[in-house]
């Protein structure tokens, strides 16, 4: 299959902000049951480097389905989530609950 083809609607730029960013409880969880953050709170990205994840925290989205400031972790296991293009997210923005 082509890039062409890759059924998504938007390409949301990734925004860095400089303040240390939190993680809601509710995104630990989700992290946790999918084995993707340990009991101490460590995440734990398949391929992804300490150096990338400390990036990656501090990286957010203006994301354009909730309308809301998304931290790029979330939004990187969001079912919504394609891939991350030079500086993009291709988001198949389909709606969440
Ligand atoms: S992938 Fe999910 S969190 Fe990221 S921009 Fe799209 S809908 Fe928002």
């Amino acid at each position: 299959m082509c890039m062409g083809e890759l059924e998504r609607k938007y390409d949301v730029k990734i925004e860095t902000t400089e303040d240390k960013v939190k993680f809601p409880d509710e995104l630990k969880a989700d992290l946790k049951s999918q084995g993707m953050m340990d009991d101490k709170g460590k995440l734990k990205l398949k391929g992804v480097s300490p150096k990338m994840l400390k990036r990656m925290k501090q990286e957010f989205v203006k994301c354009p389905v909730l309308k809301d400031d998304i931290q790029f972790v979330q939004c990187f296991i969001c079912p919504n989530f394609q891939s991350r293009v030079m500086g993009e997210v291709l988001c198949k923005g389909n709606p969440l609950k």
